[in-house]
């Protein structure tokens, strides 16, 4: 070890003389097999693999982990590395493949994301130690670790803007159907962050998609219910099913207790049995993968469906949350307001925007630190430009917990101190007479939390340049610590004395490419090309230089100087090395007695860089405060959509056009600029495609979203009564990777929202009923408007294409009709984008279709057939009058049979060539004809 300096001439030869890395271990499997054919290594070997036949085992030998058996094949194919073979077990070869350790995080990170896991097996001890207890011990190994999608604490194999949740899903053995509850418990190992609920079951899918674990444990019997399934079908986690015993509430509560450090857990909430059960595994398997390891855990939060506004997994998705419907994070609403600093910053963001809030007075407290910073342009860019280069705290502290930090997570904590208190005293300083809002100043106070020391003692301590691993020394600070720096001195000053021996003996025996050179197993030693180490070989030089090794081209010696400069050597590095480790614990320990607190500031600064960010985006985009209070009411005014608009503007593409959207019964205070209806709470948008209509419906769900998440909105005024649950719909979506039709998902779609959606609701229908037959699709649409409207209450907004549908604007009071206004010119067809009272005369297919650049010949035929069959329609009876009698359905039914007595006339006619008709047939066919207007087809 100690020869490893870089910056020795002895051991850069070393290096280059050196053999294959894998020299100082030995090789399993060794020669002499025992009696039953098997080497103490390989037995050694195969012992802890037994114990990790589910994982691919990193078996460490020297510099490299190794992978033998069928973990090499399985390896080699996935990492399109190398596949060779070493030795023999049962007289079969045995397959092997290798990764360097300085390269193994890349290698590992592909290897979890293609599904594996992995289990890592160390040397507990140095290989010398072994060849001490005699010539075959073999070295001590086992595995320290078993690296999964959901355990994962590297940097290197996280993402940084990603929370990376290990959940675990209880599903009570006991009862069924939608309302049986599931417990959920997750905790992001890499941060210690957790979170502790209850789902219902009906619920379950967009609550796992809100938590977007990597990895999901749970028991087959869990994983056997259809509906978990389906959930965890829409998230891309790792599913890792364990034993049901590991389900246990009550070794759940102890663990939790005993983590926690606390005999009671009622501070934390009164978790259920159920999420004690969970809880349970979640821990008992962390405890398994990390083999021990305490993983820091926070205080758990205990989330319920009441703190949130619920968005199912359809909804999710269908307004592009987090992701665009491509699975990019341009394109969806995180991507549009994303204006933060840091990962931890950006993590806190998604996890707000993921599960907005439902109590008005803590998304006030949110938005009054959002307010707060939006109105001092000066203190934000100030604190923007201190978070800049704020370090992950969090992680890095879960690793020094772990024992897996390096020198760079300790300096994460110096950074993460500097930044903290620069940050404190900006807001102190701006907080002036006012005071800052309570969320602000909970963050400062938290800032605040450490004690002086820690981030001085780190200071001192830490060297400019810091190397990435811990094993190499070389991050103490010249001066910091006197014992240290003699030990250093003495291991450099004696690399001079090698150099000059190696002068002395060049002088002295007049061979002048003698060398000083090192390998692991002779240490320094003496090397002279075989045609001139004659004289070293015979007296009197040779009672002086002792030979040790005689090579093909060399012969290599060592003297009693050269051994006694070698051990001094060793013994230096080695001092130094070791005072270094002692420094490294000695800090992590400072930082563990302050792990609390560090905590809370990690906490705090990814809070401030959010609320930062928010205000940021805020004031970049034009976006105000939104209201929110317990009524019904749904009041935008000049609202956009945050996506489209930015899009717009990206693109060059002239102004986004504002609409209102006001589903309430009318104050005077509403509606300012919209003198449309005013009493309704659900409203039917009309209009052709490419309106806008999509667009519209959207960014009032997303508008609700933001408001309900703590952030700014884009509209001249908002005024929200509280959401409890957001549901949005397009029709006709694809779902074929999942293999069911897409009129069967739109009816799964409605039918969930027309069984959930309460008064507190907001519903966004966007052309629900298009997958099937026109009148099939007109009359489930129809009786959907009128669900919603007579039973769910809720408030809503419905785009569709049946212009027959505003009927029912005039028939029921909560519903208007609202169009996107289009501008003629010239048979071309201008959208305004504009909402305006009313319903669309029609549905412009065809001028839409000649935007899209369908050939002439086909849009002018169009047109002529659209205009023969709007005479023909118009020749039956009125269909608006039909539509408006009552019962509903019956209507729709006549409408339909018209149609098909229509076609009937046709059929006949078609077979009609009347040159050939005489007198007499003409009439027959006449009374023919009129019989079938009058019975109908047969
Ligand atoms: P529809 O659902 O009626 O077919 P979309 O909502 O998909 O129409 O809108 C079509 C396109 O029109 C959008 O992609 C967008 O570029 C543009 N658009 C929609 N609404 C607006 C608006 N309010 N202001 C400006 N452009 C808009
Ligand atoms: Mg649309």
């Amino acid at each position: 070890m100690a020869a490893r300096d870089k910056t020795s001439k002895a051991a850069a030869d070393a290096k280059a003389a050196a053999s294959p890395p894998m020299l100082s271990t030995p090789a399993p499997p060794p020669a002499e097999p025992s009696p039953t054919g098997v080497t103490p290594s390989m037995a050694q070997f195969l012992e802890i693999k037994a114990s990790h036949r589910d994982c691919l085992l990193f078996y460490r030998m020297g510099d490299f982990y190794e992978l033998f058996f069928e973990d090499a094949i399985a390896a080699a194919e996935a990492l399109g590395i190398v596949l060779t073979k070493r030795g023999k077990h049962l007289g079969a070869d045995i397959p092997m493949c290798g990764v360097p350790i300085h390269r193994a995080e890349e290698y590992l990170h592909r290897l979890i994301k293609q599904g594996f896991r992995v289990a890592v097996c160390e040397q507990l001890e140095d290989p010398a130690e072994a060849r001490r207890r005699g010539s075959k011990a073999v070295v001590r190994r086992d595995v320290v670790r078993v690296v999964t999608p959901g355990t994962l604490t590297e940097d290197n194999l996280l993402d940084a803007k990603t929370r990376n949740y290990l959940t675990a899903i209880f599903c009570p053995p006991l009862g069924a159907g939608p309302e049986r509850p599931i417990a959920l418990a997750s905790l992001e190992i890499s941060t210690g962050e957790c979170e502790i609920g209850e789902v219902a079951a009906a619920d379950f899918a967009g609550d796992i998609m809100r938590l977007s674990p990597s990895e999901v444990i749970a028991s087959d019997q869990t994983l056997a219910a259809s509906e978990l399934r389906r959930g965890l079908d829409s998230v891309a986690a790792a599913v890792t099913p364990v034993p049901g015993a590991s389900f246990d509430s009550l070794a759940g509560e102890r663990l939790l207790k005993e983590r926690l450090g606390v005999a009671d857990l009622a501070a934390f909430g009164n978790f259920t049995r159920a999420e004690l059960a969970a809880t349970g595994a979640l821990l008992k398997y962390v405890e398994l993968t990390q083999l021990g390891q305490k993983v820091p855990l926070r205080a758990p939060r205990r989330t319920g469906p009441d703190d949130r506004l619920l968005i199912d997994a359809a909804t999710r998705s269908s307004i592009e949350l987090l992701r665009s419907l491509s699975g990019s994070k341009q394109g969806s609403l995180l991507g549009a307001i994303d204006r933060t600093l840091t990962g931890p910053g950006a993590r806190e963001l998604a996890g707000r925007l993921a599960g907005p809030l439902r109590d008005p007075a803590a998304i006030a407290a949110r938005l009054d630190a959002v307010a707060f910073l939006n109105e001092r342009d000066a203190l934000r860019e100030d604190l923007r430009q201190a978070l800049r280069s704020a370090p992950d705290i969090a992680r890095a502290l879960a690793r020094l917990a772990l024992q897996r930090g390096g020198p760079r997570d300790l300096a994460a904590m110096r950074d993460g101190l500097g930044t903290a208190d620069g940050c404190a005293d900006l807001m102190r300083a701006a907080a002036g007479a006012v005071g800052l809002p309570v969320n602000l100043a909970a963050i400062v106070s938290s800032l605040s939390a450490c004690s002086v020391g820690l981030a001085e003692q780190l200071s001192s301590a830490l060297a400019d340049d810091l190397p990435q691993h811990r094993r190499d020394g070389g991050f103490v600070r010249q001066g910091f610590r006197a014992e240290l720096d003699a030990a250093r001195g003495l291991r450099d000053n004696n690399r001079q004395m090698l150099a000059e021996l190696e002068a002395k003996y060049v002088a002295e025996t007049g061979i002048k490419s003698l060398r000083v050179r090192h390998n692991n197993i002779l240490g320094f030693y003496l090397e002279a090309p075989a045609g001139s180490a004659k004289p070293l070989l015979s007296e009197p030089l040779a009672q002086r230089f002792k030979h040790r090794q005689t090579m093909a081209g060399a012969v290599r010696f060592t003297t009693q100087e050269l051994i006694e400069t070698q051990s001094l050597i060793v013994a230096a590095a080695e001092r130094a090395l070791a005072l270094e480790q002692e420094i490294f614990a000695e800090l992590a320990t400072a930082i563990e007695r302050e792990h609390e607190p560090l905590i809370r500031l990690a906490v705090a600064l990814a809070e401030l860089d959010c609320e930062a960010g928010l205000a940021e985006v805020a004031a970049e985009q034009g976006y105000t405060r939104p209201r929110l209070d317990d009524s019904t009411t749904f009041d935008i005014c000049g609202g956009r959509h945050p996506v489209v608009e930015q899009a717009l503007k990206a693109a060059n593409a002239g102004e986004f056009i504002v609409n209102d959207c006001v589903l309430v019964p009318a104050t005077a205070a509403t509606a300012d600029g919209f003198a449309g209806p005013s009493e309704a709470r659900l409203w039917l948008v009309t209009g052709p495609n490419m309106a806008g209509k999509s667009t519209f419906l959207r960014q009032n769900a997303l508008i609700t979203v933001m408001a309900q998440m703590g952030s700014f909105v884009p509209a001249r005024s908002a005024n929200i009564g509280i959401v409890d649950r957001l549901f949005s719909r397009v029709g006709a979506a694809d779902d074929l990777a999942r293999g069911r039709s897409t009129f069967m998902v739109e009816m799964v779609e409605t039918a969930a929202i027309l069984n959930q959606a309460s008064e507190r609701s907001l519903v966004i229908l966007d052309e629900i009923g298009r997958g099937t037959a026109t009148f099939d699709g007109l009359s489930i649409a129809w009786a959907v408007v009128e669900f919603l409207h007579a039973v769910n209450k809720c408030r809503g907004l419905f785009a569709t294409h049946y212009h027959e549908l505003t009927v029912l604007a005039g028939r029921l009071g909560g519903i208007a009709s609202v169009t996107m206004d289009v501008k003629e010119w010239r048979d071309e067809i201008i959208f305004l984008h504009k909402v305006r009272p009313g319903a669309a005369d029609r549905s412009y297919g065809i001028q839409v279709a000649t935007l899209a650049g369908l050939p002439k010949q086909v849009t002018e035929r169009a047109a002529q057939v659209l205009a023969l069959l709007e005479n023909s329609e118009a020749k039956v009876a009125n269909g608006e009058a039909l539509l408006s009698d009552l019962p509903l359905f019956a209507a729709a039914r006549s409408k339909a049979s018209e149609h098909e007595g229509a076609a009937a006339l046709g059929r006949v006619l078609a077979d009609v060539n009347p040159d050939e008709l005489t007198p007499k047939s003409a009439l027959d066919m006449l009374y023919k004809l009129k019989a079938l207007v009058e019975k109908g087809p047969p």
